[in-house]
């Protein structure tokens, strides 16, 4: 028997923290289970805190910290996982769009001695096509990076004690959580749950905010893209010698190749596969300046009273 402490990143869902607080508790105090819930507030604008506050004072087996602002889910997981006290920690979304009952079997899954237990979901919920067809080419790239199915996969997931203080050991700022309790390795096992609708409130992801999300894990996870410029440039190599044997040969031959529009068109490819090139690198640059200049992840402005 071991306690379980329950991270649920809230960005403004004022609607939903009093029933989600009442439906995972309920899940699991009738699955014998001993929790408590750790709302993590991403700096939230509306009455989410105050809610988690209220919530607290009467249950003691509820907290939270709020955020001096919005810092992204990432920072929110990796905040809970710094203050969760349990000797597993799970971590689910706001919106009970992963099944609170799931949680009973991933607890089991634990006391069986498995340390990573992988929430996977068994389709993808309702999206549109645009953002389908968007992910499934982000998680394309990066399931065949890392060797394993990534779009399926999702925050969802119940950790051990080891295993959280491994992942807080890490020293960058940049993270993906989703990856990196593979990356970790552990004793690890999945379950299958299917994708409810959200309970209230709207999703919090913009079109735009996943693109930067899609960026940012894959250049905080590989230098996959940098390689990728090297290609590039050994395929230009081998284009421009192709070119210049096809010059040489009707330079024997006696036909004048036609000059201005190739060396247009030369100029155009080049200089797009440069500019593309620096941009991939200036990712990177990006990258290191951020971890360089070492900020916190996240700032706490308030925590409710830990008991
Ligand atoms: N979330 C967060 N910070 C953010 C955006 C979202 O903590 O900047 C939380 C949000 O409150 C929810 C979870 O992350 O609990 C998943 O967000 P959402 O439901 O908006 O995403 P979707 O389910 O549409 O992928
Ligand atoms: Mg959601």
């Amino acid at each position: 028997m071991g306690k379980m402490t329950v991270i649920i990143p809230s960005f403004n869902e004022e609607d939903n923290i009093e029933n989600t607080a009442k439906v995972i508790g309920e899940t699991l105090s009738d699955a014998g289970i001993e929790y408590n819930l750790l709302f993590v507030s991403d700096g939230s604008t509306d009455k989410t805190f105050d809610i988690v506050e209220s919530l607290s004072k009467a249950d003691k087996r509820i907290g939270g910290i709020q955020f001096s602002r919005n810092f992204g889910k990432e920072a929110a997981i990796f905040a809970g996982l710094e203050y969760a006290k349990g000797d597993c920690v799970a971590v689910i979304d706001c919106d009970l769009q992963h099944p609170p009952a799931t949680l009973i079997e991933m607890y089991k899954l634990w006391e069986e001695g498995y340390e990573v237990i992988e929430g996977i979901k068994s389709k993808r919920g309702k999206e549109n096509p645009f953002y389908k067809m968007f992910s499934a080419i982000f998680y394309g790239i990066m399931s065949s990076l890392m060797k394993m199915d990534l779009n399926k996969t999702s925050d969802f997931k119940l950790l051990d004690r080891k295993v959280v203080e491994a992942l807080l050991e890490l020293p960058e700022r940049n993270t993906f959580f989703r990856a990196l309790s593979f990356w970790a390795g552990f004793k690890s096992t999945s379950v299958t749950f299917d994708v409810a609708e959200r309970k209230a409130g709207k999703s919090k992801w913009s079109f735009s905010g996943l693109v930067a999300y899609a960026i940012s894990n894959t250049t905080s996870f590989t230098t996959a893209p940098l390689k990728a410029v090297f290609v590039l440039g050994v395929l230009l190599m081998i284009f421009s010698l192709v070119l210049g044997v096809q010059t040489l040969v009707n330079y024997f031959i006696g036909v004048a190749a036609d000059g201005f529009t190739t060396v247009i068109l030369l100029l155009l490819i080049i200089g797009g596969c440069i500019m593309v090139s620096l941009g991939i690198m200036g990712h990177y640059l990006a990258r290191i300046y951020e971890e360089v200049k070492g900020r916190p992840r996240y700032i706490v402005s308030k925590t409710t009273d830990e008991e």
